[in-house]
């Protein structure tokens, strides 16, 4: 599998949204911010109380589809977050690669986010199957991931979770 024929790694900004830490009310402001390449230039990030509760809200609905076992609850977890997303795609190149982005350019930061994340993560489930998409093996760790792994062979969110996972299986047969 070759996401490079999908154009963009809109998939990877849902992934981040939902493994994204909401303690702290500053969250929304703090995510957006380390993801500014996916808003319009001059968007401002500042989000209403009720507009963060509504992007954490899109950050459970991404979780839930990633945690869906069968394609029926696939189906109605993504579908519940298409109603949020309110697309008007368009074409750019404004990093050097030609790709589409999802939302208007003018649409306030919380519809650019919600409909980015919508329409990326759709994308990948109908082209390539939500079998792609699965939460960390690893102990302590339920973040969720997006396999793009040629065999579908991933099992963990991230190298660190992967390597911590393999040096606890070879001390716990170094006990046995
Ligand atoms: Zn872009
Ligand atoms: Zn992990």
């Amino acid at each position: 599998m070759d996401y490079d024929t999908y154009g963009s790694s809109a998939i990877e900004l849902a992934i981040e949204l939902a493994n994204t830490e909401r303690t702290d009310p500053g969250w929304a402001r703090a995510f957006l911010s380390s993801h500014v390449e996916w808003f319009t230039p001059g968007t401002s990030f500042d989000l209403s109380p009720g507009e963060a509760h509504k992007a954490g809200a899109t950050a459970e609905l991404v979780r839930a589809v990633a945690l869906a076992d069968t394609q029926h609850d696939v189906l109605e977890r993504l579908n519940q977050l298409l109603t949020l997303a309110r697309p008007r795609p368009y074409a750019t190149d404004h990093d050097g690669e030609l790709h589409l982005h999802y939302a208007r350019p003018d649409a306030p930061v919380l519809e650019q986010l919600t409909t980015t994340v919508a329409m990326g993560l759709s994308q990948v489930v109908v082209q390539h199957g939500w079998q792609r998409l699965g939460v960390c093996s690893a102990e302590g760790c339920d973040d969720v991931y997006v396999d793009t792994s040629r065999n579908a062979s991933r099992r963990y969110c991230s190298n660190t979770c992967a390597s911590r996972s393999t040096v606890a299986a070879y001390r716990a047969r170094q006990k046995g």
